[in-house]
């Protein structure tokens, strides 16, 4: 059986990974380790119920018992690891949820829908390490995979509205305890109709302003707010998030850097779970709208093309309405009257899923046949 060690299981990522093998029967393929940076020595019981001591995360004579390490522990361990584990000798497959290894060159960015020819490949040609993508690049790529594979696209700007959880469990928890501290102030005023909707929208500006306020993990106040930068500043007016969308972009589609420009603006908001992107595309050619969305709900079965009509939209392309679902919704489209052969787009879709925990599960399953 192969040797699979977990790291960061505990996480945002890691805890949607293991839900997702657990509900496909990934673990009757695999021996599992669980390892752990902050709690070695302790009991552990796994979604099935077996009790694991869980080993150390950052000792290379324990990781390098196993075939295969999954880690979704963040880019810092990955930098301080890796080089180190790799340079014990070990030879096993890293899969990897941060973004630490993704533009190395001996790395595949793992988008099987969209380049699951280029993961084969690279098995096949000895390559070890297979890392998830941005989520919001990779959402954007599964729900438009048609308009790439037609080779249509010439550029897009994505303007993201991404969730709280895409920044990590403690996040995603802030975010609640703010909107609870919110509730806890003006629960009364609302249980009262008659109360003035200024003197509830002053208590709960004050309540984000109090000096209790949780505001440790994003530094600021999301709930009721935005957060208009993401990931670290490059020193240039672009967010290393930002940064990202093209370089990732050409990367899994397997196109030299910079053939499909990419660009635009990533803002925190405070959806739970699920990323949006409102796109600006540009195409190649003028397309009838017919054909656009042929070529879009017909690319895989991970499409719910969304018509551009209001009810339909409002039910059904909303983090509210795609979370917990593997399918990216895709609508919004039209033709922008600004110029020819430029369409808007709105995608949305479960970060933690698609734009994290799937693509990984899938990589290790492509693996596993392969070996
Ligand atoms: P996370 O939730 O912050 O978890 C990372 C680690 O933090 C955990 O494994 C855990 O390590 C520790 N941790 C500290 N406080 C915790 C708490 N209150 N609850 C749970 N764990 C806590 O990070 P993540 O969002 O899963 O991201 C992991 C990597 O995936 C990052 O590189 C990120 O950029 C990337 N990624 C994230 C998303 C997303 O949507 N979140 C999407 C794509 C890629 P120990 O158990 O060892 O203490």
């Amino acid at each position: 059986m192969t040797k699979v060690g977990l790291v960061g299981w505990r996480g945002m990522v890691g805890s949607m990974l293991l839900k997702r093998m657990c509900d496909e029967g990934d673990f009757s393929k695999i021996s599992p380790t669980y390892f752990s940076t902050s709690a070695v020595g302790r009991t552990y019981r796994d979604p099935l119920g077996v009790e694991h001591c869980l080993r150390d995360a950052n000792s290379v004579e324990q990781l390098g018992e196993v075939d295969i390490v999954i880690t979704c522990q963040g880019g810092e361990y990955t930098k301080a690891i890796y080089p180190v584990l790799r340079a014990s000798g070990w030879g096993g497959f890293w899969i990897d949820a941060a973004s630490a290894k993704r533009m190395d060159d001996d790395s595949i960015i793992v988008l099987d829908p969209v380049n699951r020819a280029q993961i084969e490949a690279g098995i096949a040609s000895g390559v070890r390490n297979y890392i998830g993508g941005n989520c919001s690049i990779t959402l954007s790529l599964v729900g438009l995979t048609g308009l790439f594979r037609a080779g249509l696209v010439e550029w897009m700007s994505m303007m993201t509205y991404q969730a709280a959880s895409g920044a990590g469990a403690p996040h995603v928890k802030e975010l609640l305890g703010q909107m609870s501290a919110v509730g806890k102030r003006v629960d009364d005023s609302l249980a009262d109709p008659n109360t003035p909707v200024l003197d509830v929208l002053t208590k709960a500006h004050t309540a984000a302003r109090a000096s209790d306020y949780p505001t440790e993990a994003f530094g600021v106040p999301l709930a009721g707010s935005i957060i208009p930068w993401i990931d670290s500043d490059l020193g240039n007016g672009l967010s290393r998030e930002e940064w990202k969308g093209e370089v990732e972009t050409n990367k899994i589609l397997g196109l030299p850097p910079r053939t499909i420009r990419v660009d635009g603006l990533c803002v925190r908001v405070a959806a739970l779970q699920s990323h949006s992107a409102a796109i600006t595309l540009k195409l190649k050619e003028d397309c009838e709208l017919d054909r656009l969305e042929a070529l879009i709900r017909d690319a895989h079965e991970w499409v719910d093309l969304v018509p551009n009509n209001k009810q339909e939209t409002i039910d059904r392309l909303s983090p509210a309405a795609v979370g917990g679902s593997l399918k990216v919704g895709v609508g919004r489209l039209r033709r922008l009257n600004v110029e020819s052969q430029v369409y808007s787009v709105l995608t949305t879709g479960d970060q933690l899923l698609w734009g994290a925990a799937e693509p990984l599960r899938r990589v290790l399953n492509i693996i596993l046949n392969a070996r």
